[in-house]
């Protein structure tokens, strides 16, 4: 199953090209705040299964009439993963990996979906780079989970950007600018997936392939991310794990269209805009 929201925060099932609202068999209101219909909706998915399988043969409208937002905006937490590929290690000048670094967090509200833009701050004088990487979203509250229970605790997988400035200020400032985590375009379920330990992922800018690698390299592989993270914190349903980016991180510009894709999710184009906001004092002059 492909769930995902839209327009002002409908909940749809994606089928083929179609979009189904599927919000009426919920027993959240999809457009209160907070909006956390999706944690529910994750939380108790046994329960409403049966009714988003009906709802699959509900006519829908064409995907590409609505405009789809990410997922899980009320994810209580995105946890991420630094230096997980050692190629991107090395291209950092970095030697310690994610096995010793462990996670960071970016904030709730830096999330955004495949219909919306990616915003640069007015830091023209600074490197703004996309990261390329699968999103593991959790679907059971759970704590110090072993590694050979993994697969239990997860919901699904989308795409997702971890969008950085470059620079020596606190990585999680750097990174934690609204629209720096675009998350879409919808989830995969994780039945419906599969084995997500070896799943190519790639991200083009313009027209140029950057990144291009397979889960398979990951250092701290998928298990051993959800052993870490429930160790230190209980993880709740719509909480998304960002697994760590490949080699070829690069700068975005406005104007830039960028394109995340991963096998068997799907893929999403976002448009990146600059903004006359986020002049933060912190970046200028860059930290020493
Ligand atoms: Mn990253």
């Amino acid at each position: 199953m492909k769930i995902t929201r839209f327009d002002n925060g409908q909940v749809g099932l994606v089928v083929d090209d179609r979009i189904v609202d599927v919000s009426d068999l919920l027993d959240s209101d999809v457009h209160a705040w907070p909006p956390v219909a999706m944690n529910r909706l994750i939380a108790d998915f046994a329960r409403f299964r049966p009714a988003l399988e009906a709802a699959a043969q509900r006519p829908g409208v064409p995907l590409s009439s609505v405009t789809l937002r990410t997922p899980v905006p009320a994810a209580s937490k995105v946890i991420a993963y630094p230096i997980n590929y050692h190629d991107h290690g090395i291209e950092m000048g970095r030697d310690l990996r994610a096995t010793n670094l462990g996670f960071f967090l970016k904030p709730p509200s830096s999330l955004c979906g495949a219909g919306d833009d990616i915003v640069l701050p007015d830091l023209p004088e600074r490197r703004i780079d996309h990261e390329c990487e699968l999103a593991i979203v959790i679907g059971t509250r759970c704590r110090d989970v072993k590694r050979e229970d993994w697969a239990s605790v997860i919901f699904g997988y989308s795409c997702l950007m971890d969008i950085v400035v470059r620079g020596k200020e606190e990585r999680v400032a750097r990174k934690a600018y609204d629209s720096f985590c675009p998350v879409g375009p919808w989830i995969v379920t994780a039945d419906e997936l599969g084995d997500p330990n070896a799943l190519r992922g790639q991200l083009w800018v313009n027209d140029e392939l950057r990144q291009d690698a397979n889960t398979r390299d990951l250092v701290l592989d998928i298990p051993g991310m959800i052993e870490v993270a429930s160790h230190i914190m209980t993880l709740e349903p719509g909480d998304i794990i960002a697994c760590g980016t490949p080699a070829g991180v690069g700068p975005i510009r406005n104007g830039d269209r960028v394109r995340i894709e991963f096998e068997r999710i799907g893929g999403m184009t976002m448009k990146v805009v600059q903004s006359d906001g986020g002049r933060a004092s912190i970046f200028i002059p860059p930290a020493p």
